[in-house]
C-alpha cells in the first residue's frame, strides 16, 4: 500500500475530535488491510506490537538533522520553524513545502518500506549507529511528500497526535468484523476483543483472528509479556467480602512492583513489569530465585517485588527500590544494596496450559506446590483464607504492624482477566489517599533552586484525555543521598520537554508520580474541576504508564466521598 493512503487516513482522524467518527473511518481502513494487518501498527503511530517494547531511539536533535539534511535547509531554518510551531512534524511540512516549490519531484513510498526502514532503527548498536539512523530516516524523507515528512516524523518521535486509543481500534474492529445490529450486541463484541486483545496485546493479532472467526485461538505464551489483572478498591473488610464473597482469601499487599516471570521450555526466566516493560537484565537476582526455586517446564507466575534492608531486613517502600527498574549499569552492586524478594501470588500459565479460567482457589494450590520458599529471595504472599471478620481484621492489623501497604481480599472462585480493573480481588488499605498521576509541566525553581524543576504539573486521564489537577511542589529531596530529589527529576524531564515558555516547561506525558494529598477541592482552575490539596510527592513510579495513572471518575468518586 502506499504510505499517502495511511496519510490520508491520518488526515481524516485529526479532523474530527469524535470518538464515534474516528472509529468508523478507522472501520474503513480496517476494510482496506485485511491481508496486511500489520498495517495497524502504523496507525498506533508504531511498528511493532504493543506487546514490544523496543523503541527507535530518535531524539528531536537527530529529528532536525535528519529533516536539515533532506530538505538541504540547514538546521537552525528547521529549529527556528519548530518554535513556532512547536511541532517538528508541521515543522517538516513546512519546510518540505518550501523546499518542493522549487523541486517539485516526489517518488512514492510504500508502507512495506516504512516499515522496514522504521524497524531497522532500534537493532542498530555500537559505532556509527547514529550515522546509520540518520541515513534509514532521510532515505525515507528523500521520497516523501510534506504531509508523508509530517507524520513520519511525529511517528518517530512517538507523538502522533491523531487521538486513537486502544478502545477505538477495539470498537472499529468490532464495527467492521460483525457490525453489530444494537448497543447490546456491540457491547459484547467489544467484550470480546478487549479479552482477546488483553491475551495477545497486539491489535494485529487479534484483527487478524477476528476476521477469521478464530480468537479463540489467542492463547498466553511465556516470553511474550501479557498484562496484568488489577484490583479495585474496596472500603473496608466487610466491604471486600461483599465483593469477593465468603470464606474470601486474605493476603498481605505489599509495597513493592510487579513482576510477572515467565519461563518458556529449555529457556531463562525473563522478566515483565506491568508496563510490559522487560526487566531481566535489571533483576539478575529474581531470575536466580524464581529458576532455582520454582519447578516447572514453562509457566507465568504474577508476584510482588519487595525490598528489605540488607542488614536490619526490615521491608522497605517501594521508592527505596524504585531504582533498580530503570538501571543499566552496576546492576551487581544495586542486587547488593537493594536486594529484594519475590512474594509470588498467582499463576497463569504451567507447562504448556493456560490457567485463567480456572478458579483462584486452585492456582494457589498449584504454586503452593511448586514454589519452594526461602527467606528473603521467594516465598507465596503470606494468605489467610476466612469467611470470620474478627479474624481478619487481625490480620489487617498484622500486615500493617508489618510495614505492609494493606490487604488484598481475594474470590476463592474467580478465574484471572488480563487488563482487567475487577473486583475478582480487592485492596484494603487505610484512609491517607495518594494517586498515581502523570506529569504533563514544570517550572524552574529560583534563588538557590535556580537549574532545578521544583514545581510540577499532574494530571488524570478521563478517556484517554488528561486533565489537570493541582501542581506538586513538596516531597522531593534537596540531597539526592535523601532520596527523589529534584535533581533526579529534573534530569528525566529535560529529556522530554516539548515548549518552553519562561520558566514553565511543558513535558510528554510518560513521567508518573504517586502523589499523596490531604483533601480534594472542587476547582475552576484545573480542567479535571477538582485540585488536590497539600499534594506531596510519594514516589516516582517507573514502573508505570500514561495506561495506570488515576482517571476522573476515580478522582470524582474520592471527592464525593470527602463532601
Ligand atoms: P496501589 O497503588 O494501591 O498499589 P495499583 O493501582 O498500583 O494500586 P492495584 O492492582 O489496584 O494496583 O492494587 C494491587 C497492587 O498491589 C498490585 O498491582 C500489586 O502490585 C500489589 N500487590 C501487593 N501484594 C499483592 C498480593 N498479595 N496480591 C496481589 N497484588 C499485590
Amino acid at each position: 500500500m502506499d504510505y499517502q493512503e495511511v496519510c490520508q487516513v491520518y488526515r481524516d482522524l485529526e479532523k474530527t475530535s469524535k470518538g464515534l467518527e474516528k472509529t468508523t473511518i478507522l472501520a474503513k481502513f480496517l476494510a482496506k488491510i485485511k491481508t496486511e494487518p500489520e498495517l495497524i501498527y502504523l496507525i498506533q503511530g508504531r511498528v511493532f506490537p504493543d506487546y514490544d517494547e523496543r523503541e527507535f531511539g530518535i531524539s528531536e536533535q537527530l529529528a532536525i538533522k535528519a529533516i536539515s539534511k533532506s530538505t538541504g535547509f540547514n538546521e537552525s531554518r528547521v529549529v527556528s520553524e519548530f518554535k513556532k510551531l512547536g511541532d517538528l512534524g508541521l515543522s517538516a511540512e513546512k519546510i518540505m513545502q518550501d523546499k518542493r516549490q522549487s523541486t517539485l519531484f516526489s517518488k512514492k513510498i510504500t508502507t512495506d518500506k516504512v516499515l522496514a526502514n522504521l524497524r531497522k532503527l532500534p537493532e542498530l548498536e555500537g559505532k556509527g549507529t547514529v550515522e546509520h539512523k540518520l541515513n534509514l530516516i532521510i532515505e525515507l524523507l528523500n521520497s516523501a511528500s510534506p504531509e508523508e515528512a509530517k507524520y513520519l516524523v511525529r511517528t518517530l518521535l512517538a507523538d502522533m497526535k491523531v487521538g486513537v486509543g486502544s478502545g477505538i481500534l477495539r470498537d472499529a474492529i468490532v464495527e467492521l468484523v460483525y457490525q453489530p445490529k444494537d448497543i447490546t450486541e456491540k457491547k459484547e463484541k467489544a467484550l470480546q476483543i478487549q479479552e482477546a486483545y488483553d491475551k495477545a496485546t497486539d491489535f494485529a493479532e487479534v484483527f487478524e483472528k477476528a476476521i477469521l472467526n478464530k480468537l479463540g485461538e489467542i492463547s498466553l505464551n511465556p516470553g511474550k509479556p501479557v498484562k496484568v489483572m488489577l484490583y479495585p478498591k474496596a472500603e473496608n473488610i466487610e466491604d471486600a467480602f461483599k465483593i469477593v464473597g465468603r470464606p474470601a482469601a486474605f493476603e498481605f499487599k505489599y509495597d513493592g512492583f510487579r513482576m510477572m516471570l515467565n519461563k518458556q521450555e529449555n529457556k531463562d526466566i525473563t522478566i515483565f513489569t506491568r508496563r510490559l516493560d522487560n526487566v531481566t537484565n535489571q533483576f539478575p537476582d529474581a531470575v536466580k530465585y524464581a529458576s532455582e526455586n520454582i519447578s516447572g517446564k514453562t509457566f507465568i507466575i504474577d508476584c510482588e517485588a519487595v525490598g528489605f534492608d540488607p542488614k536490619t531486613k526490615k521491608y522497605r517502600p517501594f521508592q527505596d527500590i524504585s531504582q533498580r527498574i530503570k538501571r543499566k549499569y552496576e546492576i551487581e552492586k544495586l542486587e547488593k544494596e537493594l536486594p529484594i524478594e519475590l512474594k509470588i501470588f498467582d499463576i497463569i500459565y504451567y507447562n504448556g496450559k493456560s490457567l485463567i479460567n480456572e478458579p483462584f482457589k486452585k492456582r494457589r494450590e498449584l504454586i503452593e506446590k511448586i514454589v519452594k520458599s526461602i527467606s528473603y529471595k521467594i516465598q507465596l504472599a503470606e494468605q489467610l483464607i476466612t469467611g470470620d471478620e474478627k479474624q481478619a481484621e487481625e490480620f489487617y492489623d498484622r500486615a500493617l504492624d508489618e510495614g505492609q501497604e494493606g490487604l488484598m481480599a481475594k474470590s476463592l472462585q474467580a478465574p484471572y482477566k488480563p487488563g482487567a480493573r475487577i473486583g475478582y480481588a480487592v485492596k484494603i488499605k487505610p484512609e491517607g489517599e495518594d494517586f498515581d498521576l502523570v506529569i504533563t509541566g514544570a517550572e524552574y525553581g529560583t534563588g538557590k533552586r535556580a537549574g532545578w524543576l521544583t514545581s510540577f504539573d499532574v494530571a488524570c486521564n478521563s478517556d484517554g484525555e488528561l486533565l489537570d489537577i493541582g501542581k506538586v511542589s513538596t516531597g522531593l529531596k534537596e540531597k539526592p543521598e535523601e532520596g527523589l530529589s529534584f535533581l533526579e527529576l529534573t534530569k528525566l524531564l529535560k529529556k522530554i520537554i516539548i515548549k518552553e515558555d519562561g520558566r514553565h516547561v511543558f513535558v510528554k506525558p510518560e513521567i508518573v508520580l504517586t502523589v499523596q494529598y490531604q483533601n480534594i477541592q472542587k476547582s475552576p482552575s484545573y480542567s479535571s474541576g477538582y485540585a488536590l490539596r497539600f499534594p506531596r510527592v510519594r514516589a516516582l513510579r517507573p514502573d508505570r504508564g500514561i495506561q495506570d495513572i488515576a482517571t476522573l471518575k476515580e478522582v470524582e468518586k474520592e471527592a464525593r466521598k470527602e463532601l
